[in-house]
């Protein structure tokens, strides 16, 4: 009797286990035909991908004079019925863009503004600014955008068929060059609610990292000097020189650079000298940033700098006051959502490149004097054709460069996806860098993004586990022992005025060459570039 009833207990638990075995693989291949299919549907938009990389391409808009880029991104969306808000943060060119219904809350966005001075004609493999001297996309921001919402308007289409519950929700990195909004949009409380966050930023191969990405967060703070002014011949006893005090604020912080550790990077420019030698400044201002691998060494070097611009102000006789104009956390990323989307990245694999992309890349290489190797010691020829692998968390770094995304992977579950619209070995915010950008290679490097993009989507509405596991990560890993500190107040302003008066200069110019897709075909062909153009041709 006891024999027979542990034996059907058995034969119970076994039906279970087969079944539920049964289930998983179900779940499985149906996600997998899933993922086929948004593959398969985002081949086919190639078409709008390049036209949504080369019309932002063409907008060339520095960080908070995004208009014509969040206009035009913002109107995609609302056609595709997504609900928008904007002026979020108090920015009037951010946005968030949601659709769906229920949990999980998943948030996808990429930065969108431009880099000063880099107006390029793309495709050419020399310099040629669009228009001289005005901005341009030196770092590729045209791209991340038009990829993400290439994947969501595909899986949203899944969604809606297979009723899936879920939130898709889309935003834009406005300022990113500036570091300037998303620490505001955490404060805000924007992120809130959102169980997992996929950003994509443009690279030259693919790839995504997860644990401490070695980077610096960073504070960039202005400092304004008032004293008072005099004929700097006539009486200039009587002056109060607000530029002395920007310059002794200057070699005071150069002294100090030998006491600070090797990681921190500080620079500066110096926004307001003075109006004429003749009359002894009453203004004066001074822009620094100030980087470091933690949030104890950057509050203490902001701490610092003030203490100096209080010193010498009293040296100078002179008044100060400081504004936040950006900042930034060092950067952490989610293990269990970089190894979820690094699979995708082995299935999608990089773009094919053609015979014309290599040529443009190695004439680039050759015109950037591009290092031989990269940072791992591969050798770097032409375009990637291998992928990059899964990098876990660095173990040394001398510091280097920020971004504000670490804001919100520090609040949400987050990882970075770097895709390949650029070429490798290009110095970086730079004329060179946009020299791609409107080309077969970033529009390539689009469309095998969004892919990958689009099946992490399916793979988390499908499977809870990976929300979850993040969740746990963010928790219990990464934010265990380190506990986010934001620098701004309840009451500091997003410094929208920066980067008005360059952009009202060079809108009307730029305007001229706004893509118009409905008489060309690439914006190539709009400026009459044969692709691609290797040499300048001499005037005959
Ligand atoms: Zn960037």
């Amino acid at each position: 009797m006891y024999k027979s009833y542990l034996k059907s207990i058995l034969l119970l638990g076994l039906v279970f286990i087969t079944h539920l075995g049964f289930a998983q693989k179900s779940t499985n291949s149906k996600t997998e035909a899933l993922k086929k299919e948004v593959i398969g549907a985002l081949e086919a938009k190639s078409k709008t991908a390049q036209e949504m990389v080369d019309m932002t391409f063409s907008f060339s808009e520095l960080g908070f004079q995004e208009t014509e880029t969040s206009n035009y991104l913002t109107n995609i969306l609302e056609t595709n019925g997504f609900t928008i808000e904007r002026g979020i943060g108090g920015i009037p060119t951010a946005w968030m863009a949601k659709w769906g219904n229920g949990k999980p809350f998943i948030a996808l966005g990429s930065d969108i503004d431009g880099i000063p001075k880099a107006s390029q004609k793309p495709g050419v493999a020399y310099k040629e600014p669009i228009v001289e001297d005005a901005p341009g996309h030196g770092e590729g921001h045209n791209s991340g955008l038009p990829l993400v919402i290439l994947s969501a308007i595909e899986v949203k289409k899944i969604m809606e068929r297979e009723k899936m519950a879920g939130t898709l929700i889309i935003w834009p990195g406005v300022a990113e060059e500036l570091v300037g909004s998303k620490a505001w949009y955490v404060r805000d409380g924007y992120f809130k609610n959102v169980d997992a966050c996929i950003f994509t930023h443009v690279s030259s191969n693919m790839g995504v990292s997860w644990g401490d990405a070695g980077n610096n967060g960073l504070v960039s703070v202005e400092f304004k000097f008032e004293g008072s002014s005099a004929h700097a011949a006539g009486a200039p006893w009587r002056g109060k020189s607000a530029l002395d005090a920007v310059e002794l604020m200057n070699i005071a912080w150069n002294f100090k650079r030998e006491h600070l550790k090797p990681t921190q990077r500080s620079h500066y420019v110096i926004t307001d000298g003075g109006d004429q030698p003749n009359v002894v400044p009453s203004k004066a201002s001074v822009w620094y940033y100030l980087r470091e691998r933690t949030y104890e060494d950057i509050k203490s070097m902001y701490d610092e700098a003030i203490l100096y611009s209080k010193s010498v102000a009293a040296m100078t006789g002179t008044k100060v006051t400081h504004q936040l104009l950006g900042t930034a956390w060092p950067g952490h990323f989610n293990k269990p959502i970089a190894e979820a989307l690094y699979k995708n990245i082995k299935t999608v694999g990089l773009p094919t490149w053609d015979a014309a992309d290599q040529q443009l890349a190695r004439a680039v290489q050759k015109l950037v004097s591009a290092p031989k190797k990269d940072y791992k010691g591969e050798l770097i020829d032409g375009l990637a054709t291998k992928i990059d692998t899964l990098n876990g968390p660095v173990l040394f770094s001398s510091g280097g460069g920020s971004d504000d995304i670490a804001d919100i992977a520090w609040n949400v579950p987050t990882v970075v996806f770097r895709y390949p619209s650029n070429i490798p070995g290009t110095p970086g915010h730079n004329w060179a860098d946009a020299i791609s950008m409107a080309t077969p290679i970033a529009h390539k490097g689009v469309v095998a993004g969004s892919k990958v993009v689009a099946a992490t989507l399916i793979d988390m509405l499908t499977n809870p586990k990976i929300i979850a596991d993040a969740a746990d990560y963010h928790k219990n890993g990464q934010t265990k022992d380190v506990k986010y500190i934001t620098f701004l107040e309840a009451n500091t302003p997003a410094a929208t005025h920066l980067n008005k008066q360059i952009m009202d200069e060079f809108r009307p110019q730029l305007k001229k060459f706004y893509y118009d897709p409905t008489k060309y075909k690439t914006y190539l062909e709009q400026l009459g570039i044969t692709y691609p153009t290797l040499e300048k041709r001499g005037t005959e």
